[in-house]
């Protein structure tokens, strides 16, 4: 195995003939990328197999997501290495640019946001800490989508991640697992013992293709993110049907069940659609615990399962993977013949449960027929869950209907997975300070009755060594120069940074970082999109998915009003803004997809006029996704966070961008809370109403924001340029958005915080004609956020959630 720059470029060589039989000047990119890959691989497996006596044969923890946003291997995994130096040099004198070859790789399909990048961030800081954590999902086909932007539309274009093939992934065909689906279940009496047969099913083949994960500078810890797909059983076709000349149907039963894994969020507005969304969850979940149980069966001797809750921890990230609870349940007693306490009690032992989100249209609920239709099995163990939950709530709760209503799991028709995720896991979590007291306090609050012990916090965090150290090298090296090279294992010892906060040239050179990290941004956007972008003017950015409760439109409005108020006096602008937005738009989801084109029209007026164009620029990043924000976290000076308060359950954006120095404009919501914490209260710009108040006008109205309108002449302004023929050729276009605010009163309440949220942003404004002042704001940012790193979160989950134990790190030379 290659060692150093010569070895290496002996081996790489090699490999290039191996793979293709070309020599690397007939090779193509993809070619010279994918014998990298596979190089690495080697090493990688090389590393594992001659470590694996002191692989610890510990507990198991799975992490179970529909989603994981992994973005790119390659350039992560050369600094986690420690390997991109003499790579970089060896293939320069083989005359290949190492930057040439990372571009070959594209960003996986298999998430859409914060939620499937929290998977990510989890899977790395596992392995880092050598906990043997695996991830759990589908191998989706095709993405969310791929966003272009035509004529200030969002476009959709189908998300062919896998048209070249993926070199990181291995299938693995000896490991498939069989799923049923549909059928008939029937009851039959032996010997005083009721056993359920399910029978007339029909059966999907799941195939497991691995994706090895491995962390910073911890080679022993190799691990494993399996991905499903689905497949028929036999093979291409079913023969049978084709030789019958029944060619049609045989091709049709094909696609039918490969549609399972095909596409990411399936358009859930049909009937059809919902049923393929189920179906996909169902397929991941048992796949994942058939593959478990088997692993399990292999390691500890193929006895019984009593022991399997101290051995494995089952982690389910949101609902989708819920129905966990009653698979382990069905295999438990229907396979492994145990009694309902004894698997109930190993269940709820293995399950944990992460919530992510309070608001009630994101809550997943199935109807009953449909889960009875395809999965009649696991209907039955959900009833029996149902009904001895009940039996027990109703001898503890006795005079109070409203615990008993507020907490069943069977309502209107419907199946509330949340609620079954609560019954059925030891462990339920919010993802911050506020957002696991808005569960205790509001969501769930009868539940939290009923089960306090299971309510508790894990606030997220993000791959410190992703988003800063690999994202940002200028940056890093300038830590490193610094404080020693120990905060890339413990993220804590930023800290360290503090006692530069008031060094003069220490502070110019974090500016001048940060300008570099601008130029670079401003190239790309050039390369990508044709646009020029002024590093030198203040880059405002808000990137993450578009949403009502993300309040772009605030955004948007504060934009629309600097330009107002630069039409009646020019001098009303100092310095020059840079407004970046991406993100994508539900493809169903009109308003938001009207959001991005009215960022588009104002990015389009302004750019027109001549009076402001040299101080405004709007921009919008087409198709925002973990690679872009790579190069745009490291690049911001502020990080709007500004949804409406109680809302965002944490946000990692906020994170991301306050390690790489940018100021936080934001509310009061999600981790900005515990971001203001850690930064001081003068380090971060906070606007906008509360939680609470937000949470009571919700709840006792009081709120109306006709009365902003009236009373506020610069809110009057902005609410009717979007209905009154200002932007240029737009016709009734903006009218849904001006509905939202006047016909059904601004839930999001971005009229009634708009005025602290222009103040805000002014005395941003000021503050960064004082380069010192803000520059050392952003040291203490940077310096600060260690905190915010996943390996925290993942250390908190360890300790209190599996019950695991990790290593802990040596502290590097340079550290006292
Ligand atoms: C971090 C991240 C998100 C989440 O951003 P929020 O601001 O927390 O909503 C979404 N998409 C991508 C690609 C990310 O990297």
């Amino acid at each position: 195995m290659f060692t150093d720059k010569e070895s290496f470029k002996q081996a790489y060589l090699s490999k290039v003939i191996e793979g293709d039989g070309t020599t690397v000047d007939e090779a193509t990119q993809w070619d010279k990328f994918v014998a990298l890959v596979a190089l690495l691989k080697e090493k990688m497996s090389h590393h594992r197999s001659t470590n694996k006596k002191s692989m610890s044969q510990g507990k198991q923890v799975y992490y179970f997501s529909m989603e994981f946003l992994i973005g790119k291997l390659l350039h992560n995994y050369l600094v986690n290495f420690k390997l991109e130096e003499f790579i970089r040099e060896g293939l320069l004198e083989l005359n290949i640019n190492l930057d040439d070859l990372l571009e070959q790789e594209v960003d996986p399909g298999l998430g859409n946001g914060g939620l499937g990048r929290l998977a990510a961030c989890f899977l790395d800081s596992m392995a880092f800490l050598g906990i043997e954590g695996h991830g759990n999902g589908i191998r989706y086909k095709y993405g969310l989508f791929e966003q272009k932007i035509m004529g200030g539309n969002q476009v959709e274009v189908a998300d062919n991640w896998l048209k070249n093939g993926y070199p990181w992934e291995m299938r693995k065909p000896d490991k498939a697992v069989v799923i049923k689906f549909k059928g008939t279940v029937r009851t039959e009496l032996n010997e005083g013992k009721i056993s359920f047969l399910h029978e007339n099913y029909e059966s999907v083949l799941a195939v497991p293709y691995d994706v090895p994960i491995m962390s910073y500078d911890n080679p022993l810890y190799i691990n494993n993110l399996r991905l499903w797909s689905a497949e028929t059983i036999c093979g291409d076709l079913d023969l049978a049907c084709f030789n019958r000349g029944e060619y049609k149907q045989s091709i049709s039963n094909k696609s039918e069940v490969e549609s399972i894994s095909y596409i990411l969020y399936p358009d859930d507005s049909s009937p059809a659609g919902r049923e393929l969304r189920l179906k996909q969850e169902y397929f991941f979940v048992a796949a994942g615990l058939g593959s478990i149980v088997r692993s399990y069966k292999k390691r500890n001797g193929s006895g019984s399962l009593h022991n399997f809750s101290r051995r494995v921890s089952v982690h389910i990230n949101d609902t989708h993977p819920v129905l966990c609870i009653p698979e382990l349940m069905r295999i438990l007693m229907d396979e492994e013949e145990m009694g309902w306490d004894e698997a109930w009690n190993i269940t709820v032992n293995t399950v944990s449960f992460t919530n992510h989100t309070i608001m009630p249209e994101a809550m997943e609920k199935w109807s009953i027929d449909l889960i009875k239709s395809l999965l009649p099995r696991i209907l039955q163990i959900i009833e029996e869950i149902d009904r001895r939950f009940k039996e027990d709530l109703i001898a503890r709760f006795m005079d109070e209907d409203e615990v008993i209503r507020n907490t069943q799991i069977f309502k209107d028709g419907y199946i509330w997975m949340a609620h079954l995720a609560i019954i059925g896991s030891s462990s339920v979590n919010g993802v911050a300070q506020l957002h696991t007291k808005i569960l205790k306090n509001e969501v769930f609050k009868d539940y939290y009755r009923v089960f306090g012990y299971k309510f508790n916090n894990k606030t997220n965090g993000v791959n410190h060594r992703r988003f800063l150290l690999a994202a940002n090298p200028k940056l890093s090296h300038l830590i490193t120069e610094a404080i020693g090279p120990y905060w890339k294992e413990e993220a804590g010892e930023l800290k360290k940074l503090l006692v530069y906060k008031d060094d003069h040239s220490f502070l110019e050179q974090l500016a001048y970082v940060k300008y570099e990290n601008k130029c670079r941004f401003a190239e790309v956007v050039k390369h990508k999109q044709g646009l020029l972008i002024d590093p030198q003017s203040i880059f405002d950015v808000q990137v993450k998915r578009i949403h009502a409760y993300k309040r772009q439109l605030l955004n948007v409005l504060k934009i629309m009003h600097l330009y107002n108020e630069a039409m009646n006096d020019p001098e009303s602008l100092t310095g020059s803004h840079t407004f970046i937005f991406g993100g994508k738009a539900a493809p169903n989801y009109h308003y938001a997809k009207i959001v991005i084109k009215l960022i588009h029209a104002l990015s389009q007026k302004i750019e027109h006029d001549p009076r402001v164009n040299q101080k405004l620029k709007v921009v919008f990043i087409e198709n925002f996704n973990v690679s872009q924000g790579e190069l745009i976290y490291p690049a911001a000076d502020i990080s709007e966070q500004i949804s409406s308060a109680s809302k965002e359950a944490s946000g990692t954006g906020n994170m991301k961008f306050m390690m790489n120095g940018a100021l936080t404009l934001g509310t009061l919501d999600g981790a900005n809370v515990e971001i203001k914490e850690a930064v001081g209260e003068d380090n971060i710009f906070i606007f906008g109403l509360t939680a609470e108040k937000v949470l009571d006008y919700t709840r006792n109205g009081g709120y109306k924001s006709w009365d902003e309108y009236h009373v506020n002449s610069d809110i009057r302004t902005c609410v009717d340029q979007l209905n009154c023929g200002f932007f240029d050729n737009m016709g009734e276009e903006f009218r849904v958005l001006f509905d939202s605010l006047m016909i059904y009163n601004d839930e999001f309440f971005i009229l009634k915080d708009f005025h602290s949220y222009l103040e805000m942003h002014d005395k941003l404004q000021t503050l960064y004609r004082n380069k010192k002042e803000w520059n050392r704001i952003s040291l203490v940012n940077i310096a600060t956020s260690g905190r915010f790193s996943s390996d925290r979160t993942i250390r908190e989950y360890a300790d209190w959630i599996w019950k695991i134990r990790y290593r802990t790190v040596n502290k590097g030379i340079n550290s006292h």
